[in-house]
């Protein structure tokens, strides 16, 4: 089986598109989303793009503020503590990579957690890790979704993550773990990677490296998420050799397709979850 993103994130921003009618029928505000571009890194200028777009499909406000490649930290600092202060935002992005001359601990811990839908900041990274409500950083909240499309119950499952980044594998893990998996998570230092691989249940693999991940590494019936984004030629791929792995898999996320949509559904939930929380 494979594992349409596209599909259920359309089906995700669908919900979430009702959602936003009914708010606009009883409120003067909808949800609103701002976001922070620096720089001219064209995959970020994309992905942003494609943030703004899918917002407004839905129905929400959203506003980019872009900034040229040597803004000032203080700058940013000060934008992002307008926005704070903003009734009409619910969410603050600041689309990462930064330049090196702005401390990316700093932009992040200067969001309202409140606000934070990338779910980066230190108050909702520690709301996850003890498995109290928090706002979940995109991606992993994506490949759960699209882990849980497949199977409900993942009571006693062994997951294996590989990749232990912030943004990726670790809140990945939480997830996990609070749905009750028994998690591994490996990373460059791990010493046999194919066993690991082979012990999964759900492999979840967010390295960034072309199609690491091959045929005989994984047994047959795992579900496999792909998160990695490579350009290989003109070409994108994911971290799991596709072609080979779809066989054996009970289910794949092809790359395009499978998680990159997800994550900016997800975003837009991220965004309304801190609208209605305010509404409170
Ligand atoms: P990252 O911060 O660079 O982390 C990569 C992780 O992979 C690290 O933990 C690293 O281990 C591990 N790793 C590197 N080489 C390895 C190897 N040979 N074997 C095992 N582990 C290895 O990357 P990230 O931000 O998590 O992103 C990972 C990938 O996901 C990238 O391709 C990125 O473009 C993609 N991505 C996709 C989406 C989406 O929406 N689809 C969103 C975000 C990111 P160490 O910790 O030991 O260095």
């Amino acid at each position: 089986m494979i594992i349409d993103g596209k599909k259920e994130a359309a089906a995700l921003r669908n919900k979430i598109k009702k959602d936003i009618d009914l708010i606009k029928k009883n409120n003067k505000k909808v949800p609103g989303l701002a976001v922070i571009l620096i720089g001219d890194h064209l995959p970020s200028q994309i992905y942003v793009k494609n943030k703004i777009k899918n917002s407004k499909e839905v129905g929400m406000h959203s506003e980019i503020f872009k900034y040229p490649n040597n803004v000032s930290e203080k700058e940013i600092l000060n934008k992002i503590k307008e926005l704070n202060s903003d009734d009409n935002i619910s969410g603050i992005l600041v689309q990462l990579p930064l330049p090196a001359q702005i401390n990316k601990e700093k932009i992040i811990n200067t969001i309202d957690p409140s606000k934070d839908v990338d779910g980066f900041h230190p108050l909702n990274v520690g709301n996850i890790a003890s498995g109290n409500q928090s706002i979940v950083p995109c991606t992993p909240l994506g490949c759960l979704m699209l882990i849980k499309s497949v199977e409900k119950n993942l009571n006693g499952k062994h997951a294996v993550i590989i990749g232990r980044s912030n943004l990726n594998g670790k809140p990945m893990a939480q997830l996990l773990i609070k749905e009750n998996c028994t998690v591994t998570i490996a990373h460059s230092k791990t010493k046999n990677l194919q066993q690991e691989c082979l012990r999964a249940d759900i492999l979840v693999v967010a390295v960034g490296k072309a199609e690491l991940i091959k045929k005989n590494w994984v047994k047959k019936n795992t579900i496999i998420i792909d998160v990695g984004i490579n350009k290989v030629g003109n070409k994108l791929v994911g971290d799991v050799n596709f072609e080979e792995l779809k066989e054996v898999a009970k289910a794949i996320t092809p790359v395009p397709g499978g998680v990159g949509p997800m994550t900016i559904a997800c975003l837009l939930q991220n965004t309304l979850k801190c609208f209605k929380a305010r509404l409170i």
